[in-house]
């Protein structure tokens, strides 16, 4: 990976090679991390624009509800650390990974009096599943590993310890030759992918999978938001795999994925076997927003200079 000069630390800009913790860090044995995936980009103004930054905070205090960590910023010190941090590494575009963990001390399950820590890391990232992928869409598969039940992992946390589940689904996926792999609920119906949120369009109608197993993307949330904005129908609802099978489009949402069309699942083409006209149409007015091209989600934009 690219690396940039200075990680942001409990408050201080810290150079990258000595951003470190102790082995005996708690949440490197038992998962309890929680973090955030948030996009920054050049826009054709010659400012840079974070793309939700104040939600993701907002998510990132939420995720440290649930999981009882005690954060001791607020969403605007989060937001303005995110800055400070891109701002220290002249980063006009990239991604931006705040993370909070519990450090060390006692060395039980029970996280007790040990402190939290938070980091704040940027640094320069171009497609995730791939630059061919967002043009031309991917090939995935139903995965044998499904999604944790609703009362196993507090799936709206972003929890570090809940992606254990999806580093299985990811391997499994990759080794047998799929781009990403799309995982059920402990129901059976389709709920997301290992890190993106899915879309299937049948017969004019837009179908995420409702807000229970998942985490709630703020990219899904968008997507949501500019599809209704262009009149198209939208419903968050369960589906099933034969469902998806013969959607006319389908496509992932995540700040790392931004928005990928699917071209295959389980080896029967998606629609056309390509981005189809409602994806592509979502795809460019999604990045037209990011880039601060469509001035109606000016909202959505924090800008800053380097
Ligand atoms: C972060 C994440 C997503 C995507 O959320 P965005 O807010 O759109 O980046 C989807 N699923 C899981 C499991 C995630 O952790």
């Amino acid at each position: 990976m690219q690396t940039t000069k200075f990680i942001w630390f409990d408050g201080k800009m810290v150079p990258w090679e000595e951003a470190q913790v102790h082995v005996l860090t708690h949440a490197l044995h038992y998962g309890s991390a929680i973090f955030e995936g948030i996009r920054a980009y050049a826009c054709a103004d010659g400012t840079s624009a974070v793309f939700r930054l104040e939600d993701h905070c907002k998510r990132m205090l939420n995720s440290a509800k649930i999981l009882r960590m005690d954060l001791p910023y607020n969403a605007e010190e989060l937001a303005r650390a995110c800055i400070e941090t891109l701002e220290a590494n002249k980063l006009p575009e990239g991604y931006i990974r705040p993370l909070s963990f519990v450090g060390r001390g006692e060395m039980g399950v029970y996280p007790g009096s040990n402190a939290v820590q938070t980091i704040i890391a940027v640094w320069p990232w171009g497609a995730y599943l791939g630059a061919e992928a967002l043009e031309k869409g991917i090939r995935v598969k139903t995965s044998s590993f499904a999604r944790s039940h609703v009362n196993t992992s507090m799936s709206k946390a972003k929890a570090s310890g809940n992606y254990i589940n999806s580093i299985l689904a990811k391997i499994e996926a990759r080794e047998d030759g799929y781009d990403e792999a799309v995982m059920l609920d402990t129901n059976g119906f389709v709920s997301e992918a290992t890190g993106e949120n899915i879309f299937i369009v049948r017969d004019g109608l837009i179908k995420t999978t409702p807000w229970t197993s998942i985490l709630g993307g703020i990219t899904r949330q968008s997507v949501m938001t500019v599809a209704r904005d262009l009149g198209y129908a939208v419903e968050e609802q369960q589906f099933t795999r034969d469902e998806f099978y013969i959607a006319d489009e389908a496509f992932f949402t995540g700040t790392a994925a931004e928005l990928t069309p699917i071209r295959e699942l389980d080896h029967r083409q998606i629609g056309q076997g390509h981005a189809g006209p409602v994806t592509k149409h979502l795809q460019a007015e999604f990045f037209k927003a990011v880039k601060g091209e469509n001035p109606k989600y000016a909202g959505w934009l924090h800008h800053y200079t380097v």
